[in-house]
Parts: structure tokens; C-alpha cells; sequence
């Protein structure tokens, strides 16, 4: 399964917030064996969500928004998201519904636009807030609040499925470019992907589609680089 991450909100783009959501989405999906392919940030703006998300849900399996879900000014991921699909936006029977049951909340007092999702959506309940998520085709809309994305992400994380893989970690203090041959040789030896991290050391990852050939090559590797001292 192939997936596309888009996160909405002019404050990522200014550099006021850490986009931990887009970081956090890919480790989970990478571990449960799916790819991610695109990560992409996008204004709080109608035609520029709306446009990244017709492409993406054309080119991957499923995309994964968060962010811009309130019922503010500034949040314009459900219009955007509805726009992408070709539907409007209108009040959710099943969000007035889980809001007024669980949020207890009356419904005249929910603020306008709060349980307004794109039309025949399946409705997200956000457990540790207010602002419903959505399902519509291919297009999962979640919450911009770290713990309410995640909450969110847990309930659907089941329709999320890949080819799981298997890595481990060298860490040498040798510096990139003398690298290059065992790079070489241990790709030759072993069905394996080899990713380069260089920092203070350089961090290779192995990563195979079993776990022993992952051991395997790992070991090889550390048998043949000078290890960095952890
Ligand atoms: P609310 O319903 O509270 O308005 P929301 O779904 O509309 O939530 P935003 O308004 O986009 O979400 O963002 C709310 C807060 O969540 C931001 O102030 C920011 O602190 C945090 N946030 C949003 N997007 C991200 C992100 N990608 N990574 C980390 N934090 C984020
Ligand atoms: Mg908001």
C-alpha cells in the first residue's frame, strides 16, 4: 500500500510548529509495512489543499490529512477536502449525533461548522477533543492536535496495511565516502536496501524483507566497519 501525508496549517509553514504529525504518521505506517511516498504541507487554503489532494488520491492508494479541522476562520481542510472529491460540505447527522451523546454538547451549541463534514463521509470521532475527523473515498481527514490525531489515527490504523520490513542499525565513526565499497558489497551479498545517514557518525540501515537477512547483512557490516563508541 502506497500513501500520500498531507498537513495543513500556515503556522508549519512559517516555522512555528515542529510537523511532529507528518513524522509520527510516517513511523506508524512504516512499521505496519506501508509506504509512504509524499509528505507534503499545504497553507490553510481551499484551492492549495484541494489541488494536492486530487493528486495524490489519484496517484496513491490513500491519503492521510491532518490539521485545520476546527470550526475557526483558518480551517478549511474539510472545504478543501470535499472540493478534492467533487462534493459540498454539510452537516453530518452522525457528528451532531457523537457530539451531542459524547461531547455533551447541545446542539445549538456547537460552534457552526463544527460537525460539517464533505458530504456522505464517514464520520471520525475525535475522542480527546471536539472536531470530528472524516472518511471520504480514499481521503482520511484527521485533527491537527497531536493527541487527537493520534487518537484518531488508532481507530482507523486497521485499513492501513503493507508488506512489512525489517532493519537494523550500524553506526560507524569512518566517514561517508570511505563507506562506498562495503555499501557496494553488502548490497551484492544481500537482498537488502542500504541507507547512508551521515551526522556525527554515519548511521547505516539495513533493511530486508526478513529479519534474518537483516541480522545477517547487519552483522556482516559490523564485522567489516569501524564502530562508532555509543
Ligand atoms: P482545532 O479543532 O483545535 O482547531 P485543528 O484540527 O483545526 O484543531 P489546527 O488548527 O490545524 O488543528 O492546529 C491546532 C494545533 O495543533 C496547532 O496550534 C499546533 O500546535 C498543532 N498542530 C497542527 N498541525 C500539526 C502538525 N502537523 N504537527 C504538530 N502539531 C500540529
Ligand atoms: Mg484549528
Amino acid at each position: 500500500m502506497r500513501v500520500a501525508v498531507v498537513t495543513v496549517g500556515d503556522e508549519l509553514l512559517a516555522g512555528d510548529t515542529v510537523n511532529t504529525n507528518a513524522t509520527w504518521l510516517c513511523g506508524r505506517l512504516t512499521e505496519r509495512g506501508v509506504r509512504v511516498e509524499r509528505v507534503t504541507t499545504v497553507p490553510d487554503r481551499v484551492a492549495d489543499i484541494a489541488r494536492v489532494v486530487n493528486e495524490y488520491r489519484a496517484e496513491y492508494d490513500a491519503v492521510i490529512v491532518t490539521g485545520g479541522l476546527g470550526p475557526t476562520h483558518d480551517d478549511l481542510t474539510m472545504e478543501g477536502v470535499a472540493a478534492a472529491v467533487g462534493r459540498g460540505v454539510e452537516e453530518h447527522p452522525d457528528a451532531v449525533e457523537w457530539l451531542t451523546e459524547h461531547g455533551g454538547y447541545a446542539a445549538e451549541n456547537l460552534a457552526e461548522g463544527t460537525t460539517h463534514l464533505p458530504a456522505g463521509a464517514r464520520m471520525l470521532p475525535n475522542e480527546v477533543g471536539v472536531a470530528p475527523g472524516a472518511v471520504v473515498e480514499s481521503v482520511y481527514v484527521l485533527p491537527g492536535v497531536p493527541k487527537e490525531m493520534k487518537a484518531m489515527f488508532e481507530l482507523i490504523e486497521g485499513e492501513f496495511e503493507g508488506t512489512p520490513t525489517y532493519s537494523e542499525t550500524v553506526v560507524t565513526s569512518e566517514p561517508e565516502s570511505g563507506l562506498l565499497d562495503r555499501i557496494r558489497s553488502v548490497r551484492e551479498e544481500f537482498d537488502v536496501r542500504v541507507g547512508s545517514y551521515p551526522g556525527e557518525n554515519v548511521r547505516l540501515k539495513v533493511t530486508a524483507a526478513d529479519p534474518d537477512t537483516a541480522a545477517e547483512a547487519s552483522a556482516w557490516l559490523r564485522r567489516r566497519v569501524e564502530l562508532a563508541e555509543e
